[in-house]
Order: C-alpha cells, then structure tokens, then sequence
C-alpha cells in the first residue's frame, strides 16, 4: 500500500486567536500541526486523517522563554527543543531541563518540533513530562472561553490521551523557582542514543538547612505505564530521612511496582520494572549530590 498521507486543506492563522477561531469552526475535522514530528507520522500511517491541518509553527506569539527568580519560568508552547536545550537561562537555572532536551532524537527533530508538541503528543515514553513533574510545573490550556492550568503530572490521561480538548492549545509550561538545597536529575534508558527510552526517572531532592535531610522529594516515571506518573509510595520512603544507598534501593523496589508497564516488542514489563528500580537509586544519587552543591 503506498504510504501516500490523505489530502486536507493547510491553513495557517497568524495569531492564536485565528487559530483558536478555526478549531471552534472545524472541531473534530481539523488537527493542529506544530513542528509536524509526531503528526506527520501518524498522518503518512492514516491513523490521523484531519479535513484541515491548522499550522501554528508561525505564531511567534507562543515561542519564548522567561525567567524571573521570583515567578519562576515560563515557556511557550512553541518553543523547539533546540531552543529550550540552548537556553543561557535554563542551562543556568533549570539544568536537568537542558540535559533531557539534549538527549531527545537528533538536532534536526529538535530543531522542528516543539516542547508543547512533545507534551501534547501524550506519548507515556516522552521525556519533557516526567522532568516537569518533577519540577512541579504547571501546563497552561487557551480556548475561546478562556485559560485554564493543570499539574503536569494530572496532563497526560492514557496512551496518547491528555486532558486537552479539542478547541484547546497548550499555550505555556510554568515551572517555579527551585528552593535552595535543592537537587533534580532525568535519565532514560534507551536503546539507541537519544531514542525514547524503555524506562525514565526525574527526581528533585530538596535537602533541609544543614543538608542532611530530605525535606522534600518528587520521583516521576516514563515509559513504564500509560501516563508519565508519579512513584508516590517511592518518595514516602525517602521524605524526612537522611538518604542513603540502602534507602534509594528501597525506593526503586516501592517505585517499580507502583509502576504498570506493558510488555511490547522493545521490553517485558520484568525488564522495565527492573529498569525502575536501578533507575530510582542512580538518578536519586545524582539528585542528592546536586543538592548537595545547590
Ligand atoms: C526520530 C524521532 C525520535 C524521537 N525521540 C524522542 C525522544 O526520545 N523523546 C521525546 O520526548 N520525543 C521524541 N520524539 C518526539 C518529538 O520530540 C516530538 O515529535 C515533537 O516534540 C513533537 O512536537 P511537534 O512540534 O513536532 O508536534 P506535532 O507533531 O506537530 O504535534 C504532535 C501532537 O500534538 C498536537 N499539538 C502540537 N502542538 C500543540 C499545542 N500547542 N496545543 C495543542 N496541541 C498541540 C498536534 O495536534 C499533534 O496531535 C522523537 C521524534 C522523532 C521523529
């Protein structure tokens, strides 16, 4: 069968209001195409045939990154991955975001696609969503009828499934300002460089003033269930004791079975929980260490 993608009609408003305006007109027969790395994918596959595809690569509008130590960061939605990788800022401030970007395919898809498309994508094995959780960042959502924000770790609902609706844009990632002490480190396991990975963790460590204690701690997993997710059970075991290699073992062990991997033909889900559960002590170690420094 020739892998020839169905006809639609291109538009491509010049503002997010143009744009919003046609996905209120067209509803379930368009789809929005930012950086095309994702969709053009599903779209060459026909698992996605929209009528109209709404370009908003060119609204400059949503690409741009500000930091402010009080507010914290803001990203647009359509700012590439390049863009967020080469940061000053970002690099300075928010290094693990750089790292995981850094790490994401090859510089030609991070040239193309976009951080909000990553994220709006709903892909369980993406990178940006579980360092986001772990950063505590929040995901602004505009419609006609206005802007609401969720968590991070309440975005994405299942395979491919977010709380977007389908007049909605992610317009901005909001991350706050790291408290001192404070250590965050991303890892995947993947089996080509720079390929999604098998199994990911993203973990922040706030330690207390004399930074011997944990006073604060996030671990988010990709890749090993429906939804990047957060190893609660996991981070109960660190939270308000002096972590250490016996203790980060215990964590992965809680960590890997809270998650629910499914088995395919890259890993079983034994592989991937074992993933988990080196992951949880090497990135927790990292993250103890950075705070350590902060
Ligand atoms: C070879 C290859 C390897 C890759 N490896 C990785 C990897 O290791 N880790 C990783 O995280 N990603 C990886 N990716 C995915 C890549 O990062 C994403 O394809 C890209 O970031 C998606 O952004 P985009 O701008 O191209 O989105 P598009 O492909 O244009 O859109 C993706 C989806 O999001 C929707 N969308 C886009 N922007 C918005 C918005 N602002 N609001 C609402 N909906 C929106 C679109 O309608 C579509 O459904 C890889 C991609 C390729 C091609």
């Amino acid at each position: 069968m020739k892998n020839i993608i169905v006809d639609f009609e291109y538009l491509a408003p010049n503002t997010v209001e143009e744009a919003l305006k046609l996905m209120d007109k067209y509803g379930d027969e368009c789809k929005v195409i930012a950086g095309g790395q994702s969709l053009l994918i599903l779209m060459k596959q026909r698992l996605v045939t929209p009528q109209y595809l709404i370009s908003i690569k060119g609204l400059s509008e949503l690409d741009y990154i500000d930091y402010d130590d009080k507010k914290g960061l803001r990203i647009g939605a359509l700012t590439t991955h390049r863009s967020v990788e080469k940061s000053p800022v970002i690099q300075k401030e928010f290094s693990v975001l750089s790292e995981m970007e850094h790490n994401i395919s090859s510089v030609e898809t991070r040239n193309w696609g976009t951080i909000g498309g990553d994220i709006a994508h709903g892909d369980p094995g993406g990178d940006p969503v579980p360092v986001l959780i772990a950063l505590k960042a929040k995901l602004k959502m505009t419609s006609l009828s206005g802007e609401r924000t969720v968590d991070a770790e309440d975005f994405t609902l299942d395979y491919f499934e977010t709380v977007l609706h389908h007049d909605e844009l992610l317009t901005e990632i909001q991350v706050p300002t790291l408290p001192p002490n404070t250590g965050v480190k991303f890892t995947k396991f993947s089996q080509i460089a720079g390929d999604y990975g098998l199994a990911s963790v993203a973990m922040l460590i706030t330690l207390d003033e004399k930074k011997e204690t944990c006073s604060d701690v996030r671990i988010a997993l990709g890749g090993v269930a429906p939804a990047p997710m957060r190893a609660k059970k996991a981070e109960d075991i660190l939270k308000g004791k002096k972590i250490n290699d016996a203790l980060l073992a215990e964590a992965g062990q809680a960590a890997s079975e809270e998650a629910s991997p499914t088995p395919d033909v890259q890993a079983s889900d034994e592989y991937r929980r074992d993933l988990v559960k080196v992951l949880v002590k090497r990135v927790g170690n990292e993250a103890l260490a950075r705070a350590k420094k902060a």
